[in-house]
């Protein structure tokens, strides 16, 4: 399905002659409007904040707008605002008016101080510790907050000095003709603030990468690519800011005969054929001990036994476990002795078979 895409005007409710202005507060009206954090889990209003966040990030630049005004959507295809540019652009006009960054679903800064980065760590497990769960030793680098400076960076932790340059607003104007020009000042780098003296600790950074070693319980049933978030395990914030939380991603080892399909494990097992033409009792291992099955008389090859209830993988979600399933294989024997031989040979004798072709079923 083909959706043509609206107007951007149309969209923020604006006329093509409209200044900068009234596009902005437009815009404010509508993200105030649909934005998630006011329209959980509906779809109608993150489409129409989506929409309004795209024709606002257009509108709202210049060199876009000329563009979008004479070529359409064409113009600015591919050349709308990323997410990050974005997130500047909500915060820009919003602050920390809401909690949820719209645009990357992460947390807000709170009073300006940013959370720290998640982490990512790779974790192998044997197939039976996936299944039977396993506590894990963890060792990995976190950042955290510089202890002697409370995470300020600055000597001691003494509150850091106002940048003069800009007056603590991170930003200066410049006049270029009859524009005013605003850009990120030079002298804090946006920060606002300037530290005078820095804390020797943490040579002003306000944190320190520090070494973790932490257990954790992995639970039985988890799959191969799973992740377990661990909160407030990842970077510290900048400044003082909550820490990142930490993923830790599984890798499962495969298992020599056992194959995972969700709750449900599969396995093969190998049959002479007078144990498939006669029928037997077979023991079979299963990831819970070894069990005892009767192999009915005259089984196929690729049959599959009854399965084995409660013998596959524990369900993460729920009670039990899944099953476990053996497909039969009816091997045919490659090395034979004499007298082996001799009576297959004698066999042969007395079941005389019809070589024609099989039926098409
Ligand atoms: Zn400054
Ligand atoms: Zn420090």
């Amino acid at each position: 399905m083909i959706v043509s895409k609206r107007d951007y005007y149309e969209v923020l409710g604006v006329s093509r002659e409209s200044g900068e202005a009234e596009i902005k507060s437009a815009y404010r009206r509508l993200a105030l409007q649909y934005h998630p954090d006011r329209n959980q889990s509906n779809p109608e209003a993150e489409e129409k904040f989506k929409e309004a966040s795209e024709a606002y990030g257009v509108l709202s630049d210049a060199d876009k707008r000329a563009r979008y005004d004479q070529f359409g959507h064409a113009g600015v295809n591919g050349q709308g605002a990323e997410a990050g540019d974005f997130a500047d652009m909500f915060s820009s006009i919003f602050g920390d008016f809401f909690n949820l960054d719209p645009f990357s679903g992460q947390r807000h800064r709170r009073g300006g101080a940013r959370a720290g980065a998640d982490l990512k760590l790779d974790l192998r497990l044997s197939f039976e510790e996936s299944l039977q769960g396993v506590e894990k030793n963890l060792e990995f680098r976190h950042q955290v907050a510089c202890a002697d400076c409370k995470g300020r960076g600055t000597l001691h932790g003494a509150a850091p000095s106002t940048c003069e340059q800009c007056g603590g607003a991170g930003q200066v104007r410049a006049s270029q003709g009859f524009f005013t020009v605003a850009r990120t000042c030079p002298i804090c780098r946006g920060a606002g603030r300037i530290i005078r003296e820095a804390c020797p600790q943490c040579r002003g950074q306000g944190r320190l990468s520090q070494p973790v070693r932490r257990k954790v319980q992995i639970p039985a049933g988890v799959g191969d690519g799973a992740q377990l978030r661990i909160s407030g395990e990842g970077d510290a914030g900048p400044e003082g800011g909550p820490a990142g939380d930490l993923y830790v991603v599984l890798a499962v080892e495969p298992h020599p005969f056992f194959e995972r399909q969700d709750d449900d494990l599969y396995c093969a097992i190998g049959l002479s054929f007078p144990q498939a033409a006669l029928g037997c009792e077979l023991e079979v291992p299963t990831p819970w001990g070894t069990e005892k099955i009767k192999v009915p008389a005259g089984i196929q090859p690729g049959a599959q036994l009854p399965p084995l209830r409660g013998k596959g993988v524990p369900r993460l979600q729920g009670r039990g476990r899944g099953d476990l399933h053996v497909l039969v294989h009816v091997e045919v024997p490659t090395r034979l002795n004499s007298e082996q031989r001799h009576l297959l040979q004698r066999l042969g004798e007395l079941m005389p078979h019809d070589n024609r072709p099989h039926r098409k079923s």
